[in-house]
């Protein structure tokens, strides 16, 4: 059997917020037995939902009773990599810190936590046939499987991006090839962000940035496909918007948040859950 978790012991974290640019912090606690991934802002909850997401620019951002929750992906994406189906996330706030970009200091803050099982069956979704979103520029798939596989692909025409492609079991794999991938940005697309004041907390410290030619941080890439590869923990935290762990086959091309949100609603209405 397969219990649920949550964290042993609750555990802060803080850093610079993506958009307001100032200190950010969320406190993880654990969270009741089929509760789910819970943020709680000035007292109000919003559950981690496809039915809670509200926007889709830059970053998926959940909302509910005139409170919204901003950048909640990559430790969406940490939860169901550490295994943690139940967590209470209380913040400062209406973002989640961006640390290094990647999911690293979440991961690390769930590890310190420590996971406790709980003894109650874990949960999972799959679907009952194959659903897709194709867009001019996109195209995404969830297929039944047995468990999780992601086949992610993306194409810009950078020369130090091109085509990437990253596939396999984004659980298991996630320490080692997802979490440390950044958070990318294009310089030429920074003023126009900049301006609406989307990106104030942005820094070399926290996204891979492209000029037209190379990797303005110091050290570049971390790796020749990491913008794949951050592609794919993002598609991992948007999965864990469906209630329990997902069982499928995900296939995206060129896609991103606002396509996996489209993808996930068209499974509801084939959703399998156990
Ligand atoms: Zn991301």
């Amino acid at each position: 059997m397969i219990e649920q978790g949550t964290v042993a012991s609750p555990v802060e974290v803080a850093g610079t917020a993506l958009r307001s640019g100032v200190r950010s912090r969320a406190r993880l606690r654990p969270g009741r037995p089929d509760s789910g991934v819970v943020f709680v802002v000035d007292g109000i909850e919003v559950p981690a939902t496809i039915a809670h997401v509200v926007d889709t620019t830059l970053a998926t951002t959940l909302g509910g009773h005139g409170v919204r929750v901003v950048l909640v992906e990559h430790l969406l994406a940490a939860t169901l990599a550490a295994g943690i189906d139940n967590l209470r996330v209380e913040l400062d706030g209406d973002e989640l810190p961006i640390l290094d970009g990647g999911a690293l200091h979440w991961l690390g803050a769930l590890a310190t936590a420590g996971r406790m099982a709980q003894p109650v069956l874990a949960r999972w979704w799959s679907v009952s046939q194959p659903v897709r979103i194709e867009t001019p520029a996109a195209f995404a798939m969830l297929e039944p499987a047995e468990s999780l596989t992601l086949d992610v692909a993306v194409q810009f025409s950078h020369p130090q991006i091109g085509a990437q492609r990253w596939s396999g079991d984004p659980i298991s794999r996630f320490g080692a090839e997802l979490a440390w991938a950044r958070t990318f940005g294009f310089h030429a697309d920074a003023e126009r962000f900049r301006a609406a004041g989307m990106v104030r907390g942005v820094s070399l410290d926290n996204t891979l940035v492209f000029d037209d030619v190379g990797v303005l941080n110091a050290g570049g890439q971390r790796a020749v496909d990491e913008v794949v590869r951050h592609k794919a923990l993002d598609a991992l935290g948007d999965l864990a918007l469906l209630p329990g762990r997902p069982r499928v086959k995900m296939t995206a091309s060129r896609g991103g948040h606002a396509v996996h949100h489209a993808l996930l609603r068209a499974a509801e209405a084939v959703l399998v859950r156990g």
